[in-house]
């Protein structure tokens, strides 16, 4: 059947199509300018303008695709993790067009979309394979079997914030515009990534070996930034920003490849919205084909949050045999991520 995928938990409404693992058509419209001079999504800005365009995104969904409503054979959408109020519009429009058209509905967890996004463009996922998940909220090495059918292990998780969250923050210090990932990219093409050594968190011989930990980058770039300020120096922006990059790339990087190594797993597949970065890519690249593993990233537009990704994981839920949600299906905004199907029972 074609699958719809609905993605609703931040500040972007997506709707894909998705049928035997084929990306037919997608739609994205993202509330991010509205956010701008907040310096961050607020939540309830967020959820009205998921209101605002989730028919307009399902039907420009359909026409890419060339489809008609009646075509749906399956609704997913993701249930969590998530901004509450943004999670919940999204869902209640899925479930309207689940009962009314008289098909099943899937919840899906949000990362496994993210790790989903990538079959998409480079085809089913090796078993096993080893997937970095570097996003806004999360910063996470998994150890992926079926994504349909497996419970995912968990090998190393961000203590504090994620690696979009470092690059957010440090922009908003270095006075770079909103969102700062892509800024912080942009800006880093002039600069010398060797300009300033930037601390690369829990990389010591005694330190936990697959978590992460940015709380830390972060304030050693501000206090940089401060003191040029307090010599009322310019801040040579490019140099900081390149370093910074550089050093969560290392990071990231070495982390996985260490990983792959030590499980004997012969794929990385890096997603999320930070895999949109230009140098976490290519010293994944370097470091994947001097270790002799293949790297998966998906496109740009499927790096971050988007319809087709939750589409591609009902589709894959479809082809399983997997059990839809029930119609009372709730939300989890805070759901860990176990399994790729989320169906959590409604609490009032
Ligand atoms: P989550 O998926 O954890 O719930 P999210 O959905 O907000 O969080 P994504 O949409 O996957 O996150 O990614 C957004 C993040 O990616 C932001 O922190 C943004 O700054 C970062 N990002 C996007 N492009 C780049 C880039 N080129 N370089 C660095 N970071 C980037
Ligand atoms: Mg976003
Ligand atoms: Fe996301």
């Amino acid at each position: 059947p074609v699958v719809l995928g609905i993605e609703s938990s931040c500040d972007e409404t997506g709707a894909g199509l998705v049928r035997d693992g084929r990306l037919l058509g997608h739609a994205v419209a993202s509330s991010m300018d509205e956010h701008a001079r907040f310096g961050g999504v607020v939540p309830e800005i967020a959820a009205r303008a998921h209101v605002h365009s989730f028919t307009p995104v399902v039907r420009e969904a359909l026409a890419r695709a060339g489809l008609r409503m009646a075509d749906i054979g399956a609704v997913a959408v993701t249930t969590g993790p998530g901004l509450s109020g943004a999670l919940q519009v999204g869902l209640a429009g899925a479930k309207t067009l689940a009962f009314s058209l008289g098909v099943p509905l899937y919840g899906v967890h949000h990362l496994a979309g993210h790790v989903a996004a990538d079959t998409l463009e480079h085809g089913p996922l090796p078993d096993p394979c080893m997937v970095l998940i570097v996003s806004g909220g999360h910063t996470s090495l998994l150890l992926v079997r079926d994504l349909a059918r497996d419970p995912i292990v968990h090998l190393g998780d961000t203590l504090d914030d994620a690696a979009g969250e470092c690059f957010d923050k440090v922009a908003r210090v270095f006075g770079l515009p909103y969102p700062g990932g892509p800024a912080v990219d942009r800006t880093a093409r002039a600069g010398d990534p060797r300009a300033v050594r930037f601390p690369r968190p829990l990389t010591g011989p005694g330190d936990s070996r697959y978590d992460f930990s940015f709380s830390g980058l972060k304030t050693a770039a501000a206090r940089w930034a401060e003191q040029h300020r307090i010599r009322g120096e310019e801040l040579p922006l490019a140099d900081g920003a390149a370093s910074l990059q550089e050093a969560v790339a290392d990071v990231l990087t070495r982390k996985a490849v260490a990983a792959c190594r030590e499980y004997g797993v012969g794929t990385l597949v890096v997603v999320g919205g930070v895999a949109a970065n230009s140098r976490v890519r290519a010293l994944a690249e370097e470091r994947c084909r001097a270790a002799g593993i293949t790297l998966r990233v998906p496109p740009l537009s499927l790096c971050t949050d988007n319809g087709a990704m939750i589409a591609a994981v009902g589709d894959l839920l479809v082809r399983a045999g997997a059990e839809p949600a029930p119609l009372d299906v709730s939300i989890d905004p805070s759901a860990p991520l176990e399994y790729a199907a989320l169906h959590p029972v409604a609490r009032v």
